[in-house]
């Protein structure tokens, strides 16, 4: 199959979240089965610092419409073996900045221009590619634009044989709405800024578009695509999603065992694996030291890595913590980043109780990698949750997740109330600060029992969600828009 994958963000090139780290693995995998894939995102700033091997490629030069003005972006590639290759939109205008979205809290202004122009420029590869591609696999709002693209030009342009496309939700909570006058951006007929298509509320909305034109929609587990069905979930999208359910598919995301492992893996210097937890042991007292929290294997350590926004569920945690902390012997550690009121609370949460919260705000790779290696829980207490990946690196680093029982956190781990001899994590249902603790109370409990500790972490560690699984159901996914 001749796949092309367009996204915002593709790991190991930029990175905001798990979207990134989905499109990189997910690439890979398809192409190391044989698939013939392109991967198309924008050249953001650092990017060809840190992969010298990008060079411009045989479509050099991209010159296309925004509204009145024309906009011109080269297009740069990097070949990773004989299947896969990156496509680069370098706009320095666009993506040469310091972030990929937005700064200190607030979305750039001209992320309509950003993302209307980078999905006429994905519609353009579709259309140019030497390897002509058959399938279009779009992600999130950011590429919402691309399946009304490639409708309009194959019905007044000529094109007689456009790709059938794919749009995957990771995250129906980020929708691209924008004011009705940027329509004009698109430089397509006002016929379709209508309900039926673009026009929502009186504005335009990208992610709509996206579900109203391609031909399947996926999003990232099975629980969150029946969930996005119903209104409370449904980000005000669910009417638009009920009418296209037969179309709509959850696959639930896999993980990148070459990256997320304990085997083999740069950043952990203690290493262990299901036949020895002793380096997880040694790792958890060096990650003590590196979060300047008390050096003790007695005290069980949870660890929290995150975007620090209302999803994850910052207000129950640290209400839950604030509870929690001054009558138990526990350790918390956060990493995170987000707006500067939640970022302060988990800072004076550290100023109440220093010896037992660390705190690191900010983005940090190999950090993440000795929490989920070093810590003893994992929590988890969102309010909804597409897929998460966490709770997955967790169970394969033997960290056990406390979850709420939401989209895929309900998907990917097993609760002793569903099987005691499988549990891989602790579940709670409603959302509240009490149900956490509450949870939180029963791994106090599951940390004293040192022969179940152990079942349960192994139960993780031997878990399987490894991409080829996944891409396998994708692949499912793309006969199914092919007509096969
Ligand atoms: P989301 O995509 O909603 O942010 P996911 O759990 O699906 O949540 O994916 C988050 C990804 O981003 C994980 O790989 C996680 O480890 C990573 N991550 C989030 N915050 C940080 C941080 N501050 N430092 C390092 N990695 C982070």
């Amino acid at each position: 199959m001749r796949i092309l994958l367009a996204s915002s963000e593709v790991h190991p090139f930029s990175k905001t979240g798990g979207l990134a780290d989905v499109v990189g693995a997910l690439a890979k995998s398809l192409a190391a089965a044989g698939h013939r894939v392109g991967v198309v995102s924008p050249l953001y700033r650092g990017v060809r610092e840190s992969f010298p091997n990008i060079a411009p490629a045989e479509l050099a030069l991209i010159d296309l419409p925004l509204g009145g003005r024309r906009v011109q972006a080269q297009v740069w590639t990097l070949s990773a073996g004989p299947h896969l290759t990156y496509y680069f939109i370098r706009q320095e205008n666009f993506f040469e900045r310091p972030e990929l979205y937005q700064e200190q809290g607030h979305d750039y202004p001209d992320n309509v221009d950003r993302f209307t122009y980078f999905s006429k420029c994905v519609a353009y590869l579709a259309r140019h590619l030497s390897w002509q591609p058959e399938l279009v696999h779009n992600n999130d709002w950011q590429t919402g634009l691309v399946p009304l693209f490639l409708r309009h030009q194959s019905l007044h342009d000529g094109w007689t044989n456009p790709p059938r496309t794919v749009l995957t939700i990771h995250n129906l909570a980020y929708q691209g709405n924008f004011p009705a006058a940027t329509f004009g951006l698109t430089n397509l007929p006002l016929t379709y800024f209508h309900p039926s298509a673009v026009e929502y509320w009186g504005g335009m909305n990208f992610l709509k578009t996206g579900i109203v034109f391609s031909d399947v929609i996926t999003t990232v587990s099975p629980r969150y695509a029946r969930e996005i069905l119903t209104e409370p979930f449904g980000c005000g999208l669910d009417g638009v999603l009920r009418q296209r359910q037969h179309s709509v598919f959850g696959i639930l995301n896999g993980v990148d065992y070459e990256e997320w492992q304990t085997v083999n893996n740069p950043f952990l210097k203690q290493l262990y694996s299901t036949a020895s937890l002793r380096g997880k042991a040694a790792g958890k007292l060096e990650l003590q030291q590196e979060l300047g929290l008390p050096v003790t294997a007695r005290v069980p350590l949870f660890c929290t890595i995150s975007r620090l926004v209302e999803q994850k569920g910052v207000d129950i945690l640290l209400a839950a913590l604030t509870s929690l902390l001054p009558q138990h012997d526990l350790q918390f550690a956060l990493l995170g980043s987000g707006p500067p009121q939640h970022e302060a609370a988990f800072a004076e949460l550290h100023r109440r109780f220093p010896g037992k919260v660390a705190v690191h705000l900010g983005f940090n790779q190999g950090l993440s990698h000795r929490m989920e290696a070093g810590g003893d829980f994992f929590l988890m207490p969102s309010r909804f949750e597409p897929c998460g990946l966490n709770q997955m690196y967790s169970q394969r680093y033997g960290t056990i997740p406390i979850v709420r029982i939401t989209g895929g956190l309900d998907d990917s781990v097993v609760d002793a109330t569903e099987n005691a001899a499988g549990a891989t994590g602790i579940k709670f249902g409603d959302y509240s600060a009490a149900n956490l603790a509450a949870a939180i109370t029963r791994a106090l409990e599951l940390f004293r029992n040192a022969k179940l500790l152990r079942q349960y972490r192994l139960n993780g560690m031997k878990a399987d969600f490894s991409w080829e699984r996944t891409s396998e159901q994708y692949l499912r996914i793309y006969e199914l828009a092919l007509g096969k």
